[in-house]
């Protein structure tokens, strides 16, 4: 394994030296935890001449999870979200996807915005640099295909696998932004556009993400709705530490025996975090069997999970689809 390349690494103390520090380093990259960072550094994948930690950034540390409203600062460890007692009580898909990333150690570096900003993952990508040369490389880096699916015309499939995003999309969450241009809000679900289209309207498993360059992740924000009851669910290799074979979050709200309220969203699965469309049509009905299969639907027709992981796509597929069905069965049993 070669060496670490040299680089720089500032650490700014507010949003504003991160904003000047950014400015006067085009090609910088920021760190939180260094948890996926690092190691795509080790891989060779990126050579950053200087690192901009957020961690010393105290304004951005800060959660606040209201009967109304969570707001978490970007630097937030991923531990300390997840052990949130207000968090946990009222928004806990949110702490329960939280304390399910990587394992302790990880969870006591990751930051919320780390998470948020995860690199796309793929088995062609995640690799040693003296692999993929020998493999030729794949469009993700410098190489001229994809070796997931050859024929896909310039469009890179990597899976997004950041468990937090999902939690946070069943409350409508939304991300504060500031870059060279000012401060932005932007809804998360428009955040992640990694559509994967051949016909290159979208963005893909390279360019996942709506954000501007020199832009910078605040923080994460949510609003509760009352009834609301949530939950995550992941399925991974090794219990103890691992990215999502798939991960799934649920929130259900009833009404005596009708489904008022059903929202479904994934990681692990397609190049972007995914809330499922269509629940809202199996709302204001009782809930019954043919929910359950309207929802196997729905999975089928948005879950678009391609072979870059060791396991195959159509199992992967499958076994969200189960998951999120599962799930929602129980939300539903324990909201009565
Ligand atoms: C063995 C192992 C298992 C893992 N398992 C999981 C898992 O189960 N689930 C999971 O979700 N992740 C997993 N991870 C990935 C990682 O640990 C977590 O996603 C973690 O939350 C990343 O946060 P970080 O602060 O360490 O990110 P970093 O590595 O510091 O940064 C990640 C990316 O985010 C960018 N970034 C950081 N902060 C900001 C910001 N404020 N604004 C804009 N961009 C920013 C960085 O530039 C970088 O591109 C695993 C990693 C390892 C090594
Ligand atoms: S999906 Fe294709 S282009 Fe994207 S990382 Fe994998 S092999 Fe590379």
């Amino acid at each position: 394994m070669d060496a670490l390349h040299e680089f720089d690494v500032i650490r700014p103390k507010t949003v504003a030296e991160m904003l000047a520090a950014r400015k006067a380093h085009p090609a910088s990259r920021l760190i939180g935890g260094g948890t996926d960072i690092l190691v795509n550094i080790r891989r060779g994948i990126e050579k950053p001449p200087v690192l901009i930690e957020t961690n010393e950034v105290s304004e951005l540390r800060t959660i606040a999870a209201d009967a109304n409203e969570i707001v978490v600062g970007a630097s937030v460890k991923l531990a300390e979200l997840a052990q949130h007692a207000a968090v946990k009580a009222r928004y806990p898909a949110i702490a329960e996807a939280a304390d399910s990333i990587a394992g302790p150690t990880h969870r006591n570096m990751g930051t919320v915005g780390g998470n948020i900003c995860l690199d796309t993952r793929c088995i062609f990508y995640n690799q040693s640099e003296w692999w993929r040369g020998a493999n030729a490389h794949c469009l993700k880096t410098v190489g001229q295909m994809c070796h997931v699916a050859p024929k896909s015309k310039g469009v890179c499939f990597a899976t997004f696998s950041g468990d937090l995003a999902p939690a946070f999309l069943l409350y409508g969450g939304e991300i504060d932004l500031a870059g060279p241009d000012g401060a932005r809000t932007v809804a998360l679900r428009d955040f992640y556009i990694g559509y994967s289209k051949q016909d290159g309207s979208t963005g893909d498993g390279r360019n996942y993400m709506a954000i501007k360059p020199g832009e910078i992740v605040l923080r994460v924000r949510a609003r509760n709705v009352p009834g609301l009851v949530s939950a995550y669910d992941k399925i991974r290799i090794r219990k103890s530490i691992e990215y999502p074979v798939a991960g799934v979050a649920a929130a259900v709200k009833r009404a005596g025996a009708t489904l008022a309220d059903l929202r479904v969203a994934f990681t692990g699965t397609n190049p972007r975090a995914v809330l499922l469309d269509g629940t809202a049509a199996l709302c204001g009905k009782p809930f019954s069997d043919a929910t359950l299969a309207a929802l196997d639907d729905l999975c089928r027709d948005q879950l678009m999970s391609m072979k870059t992981t060791f396991t195959p796509g159509t199992y992967r597929r499958r076994v969200a689809t189960v998951m999120a069905k599962r799930l929602v069965r129980r939300l539903w049993d324990t909201a009565a």
